[in-house]
């Protein structure tokens, strides 16, 4: 059962709801795509390799709640021509948030755990990770086989694990990973958070998932980098 913070630092209780979090055994979940990469990779692969008139259509069937999403991914892949080279070489072009790297400093020196949870692809997080210098950070995600020299398909491992609407669910995902009395943070951009962000008890968001937080009167902390990740976690004392 997630707390609810009040959404503006400095109310009395704010401060007062912060005090009760259990700071020795903090787990954050995080979102890959916009959120520790500048971009939404899993979109600019398709946009690059596939057809980006099948693809907005398909993503728009499933923001509206018509598709799940491994329907959505499944014919995204069919119109995308990519070998593992051009994939390797647009992974090594894209960026992260420059400050993803000192918040999993910082959480490192506290032992906090840090995962990913991600409905896009483990193929091309572990190769922009992997360039980004970042390792043993666990990735919970969907991926993609090659079945030909430039065919892709996606393959789900947590598909049993699915509310319906996500292929890789984040609210399943946390529920199987969190521990007893853990504080659940979750970092988010988008539609894919919304299961995860609903399981933690304090949500950064932006973008989509911001949007969804305010419509809900969900309590979430705004944020645009890492950066203010981190300031946030030292204000509520979760950093030192
Ligand atoms: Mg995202
Ligand atoms: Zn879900």
């Amino acid at each position: 059962m997630r707390k609810r913070l009040h959404q503006t630092p400095g109310a009395g209780i704010f401060f007062r709801k912060c005090d009760q979090l259990v700071k020795k055994n903090v787990q954050f979940y995080c979102d890959f795509d916009g959120t520790i990469a500048r971009n939404d990779v899993g979109e600019q692969l398709f946009l690059r390799f596939g057809s980006a008139e099948t693809c907005y259509a398909a993503v728009r069937e499933w923001m509206r709640g018509e598709i799940s999403s491994t329907e959505m991914y499944r014919r995204e892949c069919e119109t995308a021509r990519v070998s593992r080279k051009e994939l390797a070489a647009f992974a090594s072009g894209q960026e992260l948030d420059p400050h993803f790297k000192g918040f999993i400093d910082a959480c490192r020196n506290h032992g906090y755990e840090v995962m990913i949870l991600s409905d896009g692809f483990k193929t091309y997080i572990d190769l922009i990770l992997a360039h980004a210098g970042i390792t043993g950070l666990p990735v919970y995600s969907n991926d993609i086989e090659f079945f030909a020299t430039d065919r892709i398909r996606p393959v789900f491992p947590y598909e049993a694990g699915s509310c319906g609407k996500c292929a890789n669910c984040k609210g399943y995902q946390i529920r199987r990973h969190r521990q007893e009395g853990s504080t659940i943070v979750y970092v988010g951009d988008g539609y894919s958070d919304r299961c995860g962000a609903l399981e933690a008890d304090i949500i950064f968001a932006k973008k989509d998932l911001l949007n969804y937080c305010r419509q809900e009167q969900i309590d979430c902390f705004a944020y645009t980098t890492f950066a203010d990740v981190y300031k946030k976690c030292q204000k509520i004392g979760l950093f030192d």
